[in-house]
């Protein structure tokens, strides 16, 4: 079942999630839901905060519309796995670690802010480790999109958003609208 979006001003999407316990049916109703809004929405990753559930889960999926378009490096517990066979992704109690702290700057979006883009500065690739829904321990190592996009939800799941991190000129852009956004979705 598609779920309602949570926009700038709630203060949900300022929330820590918690930590994830019970790997039950709830928790896989949830992380359907999950998905089903995500492509309802036509976004490439979605918090649980996004749907108005303060706690440590998100969802992402970057595949590309053919397999010769994946521009990134990555590995799915230390191999390289087909991207179709783990994505749509999970990721439940993630851990993040930076393993090339250089940065680099790419304009993203995100459903909390619809029609709101700028450019962000994230570090080139990381390793995370997280759950599935049934509590089972993995590892990803990701650069380029999917490292951006995990980057961009685990901030989510701390109640971090990209206007926090996003460049100065870009915010001053869309000052405005973020404040209009953060008006009408304040109650
Ligand atoms: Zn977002």
């Amino acid at each position: 079942m598609e779920r309602a979006l949570t926009y700038y001003g709630n203060p949900v999407l300022r929330q820590k999630g918690d930590t994830v316990e019970t790997f039950d049916s709830d928790l896989k109703t949830l992380i359907r839901d999950m998905f089903e809004t995500m492509y309802a929405e036509e976004g490439i990753g979605l918090a649980a905060q996004q749907i108005g559930i303060a706690q440590q889960i998100c969802v992402v999926d970057v595949r590309p519309p053919k397999e010769s378009e994946i521009h990134f490096n990555y590995s799915y517990d230390g191999k390289s796995t087909p991207l179709d066979l783990f994505m749509p992704l999970a990721i439940i109690n993630p851990q993040v670690s930076l393993t090339d702290t250089n940065e680099s700057l790419y304009q993203e979006g995100c459903l909390s802010f619809p029609n709101i883009l700028g450019d962000v500065s994230r570090a080139k690739s990381i390793s995370c480790q997280f759950q599935d829904t049934d509590g089972n321990s993995h590892t990803i190592e990701a650069d380029g999109l999917l490292a951006r996009c995990i980057l961009h939800e685990i901030d989510h799941l701390n109640g971090i958003l990209f206007i926090d991190t996003m460049e100065k000129k870009d915010l001053q852009k869309n000052l405005t609208r973020i404040k209009q956004l953060k008006r009408s979705h304040k109650s």
